[in-house]
């Protein structure tokens, strides 16, 4: 039998290079999963959406950070549709500040919060200019010294920029890591240091986007459908309805926003 799986493992939530020492931690709560449960579910999730993706257009690193920086309280189709032509006149924060802030406004109108958006996308594209030679940085702890720049959008940033696997916990992420007690936590830094220690690395990469799309799509907020979830058999939810997995097959791409 395997053992549960939620202990000591180190965390990979800390950014390459940051040279900075894990702060000490407290003990992770034991949760009701073996190591080979989790391997499972997503193993599972790897055969629904093999190649799961973001929706976010964009053509380089710093162009995703504006993007993700747009995104908050916004769908990524409605910020897709405002970037389009702003990405065609500028895709550098050189060209963004030549752009200047009023301009940006007028091509992010459409967008929920636009004027603080426009502000902090020039304001982040100074900083860029400023103090990184006008390169997007690596690191979270770099990333979130820029305006209008979470620990979200950082880990956005870093995973879809630069492969490097982090968990952006969203609204989704945070509700199934404690429906499903697999990273119970308070706040959705508890659930992400929670989720690092317990995914496999080997799955890491997509890990976020399966969670998205399960959530927004199958274990949805109000009423899990569990009739038709893949996972139904090893969830240990007090929610769920059924303990019969639907079909194991792959599913048509689905859009995340
Ligand atoms: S069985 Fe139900 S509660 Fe459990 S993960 Fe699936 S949809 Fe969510």
């Amino acid at each position: 039998m395997d053992k549960p799986a939620a202990k000591d493992k180190p965390s990979r939530n800390q950014a390459p290079g940051s040279g900075a020492k894990a702060a000490p931690r407290k003990r992770a709560p034991r949760i009701p999963y073996t190591k080979a449960e989790i391997e499972e579910i997503f193993r599972r999730f790897s055969i629904q959406r093999p190649e799961p993706k973001g929706e976010l257009a964009h053509v380089n690193p710093f162009t995703l950070v504006v993007a993700v920086a747009l995104s908050a309280q916004a769908t990524d189709a409605g910020v897709n549709k405002a970037t389009k032509e702003l990405f065609k006149v500028a895709d550098t924060p050189q060209k963004m500040l030549a752009l200047g802030e009023e301009k940006v406004r007028d091509y992010i109108r459409t967008i929920g919060l636009y004027r603080n958006k426009a502000k902090n996308v020039i304001a982040l594209s100074r900083k860029l200019v400023d103090d990184f030679g006008g390169e997007v940085p690596k690191t979270r702890e770099e990333l979130v010294t820029l305006p209008g720049v979470g620990r979200k959008t950082a880990n956005v940033v870093m995973s879809m920029a630069f492969g490097i696997p982090t968990l952006a916990v969203d609204t989704h992420i945070f509700r199934i890591g404690n429906r499903l007690r697999l990273a119970p936590g308070k706040t959705p830094d508890e659930v992400e240091e929670r989720f690092m220690r317990i995914i496999p690395d080997h799955w890491l990469y997509h890990a976020h986007h399966w969670l998205i799309l399960h959530g927004r799509y199958c274990c949805k907020a109000r009423k899990p459908e569990c009739e038709r979830c893949v996972i139904a058999d090893l969830c240990k939810s007090k929610e769920k309805t059924t303990d019969i997995p639907a079909p194991l097959v792959e599913l048509p791409q689905q859009v995340i926003g």
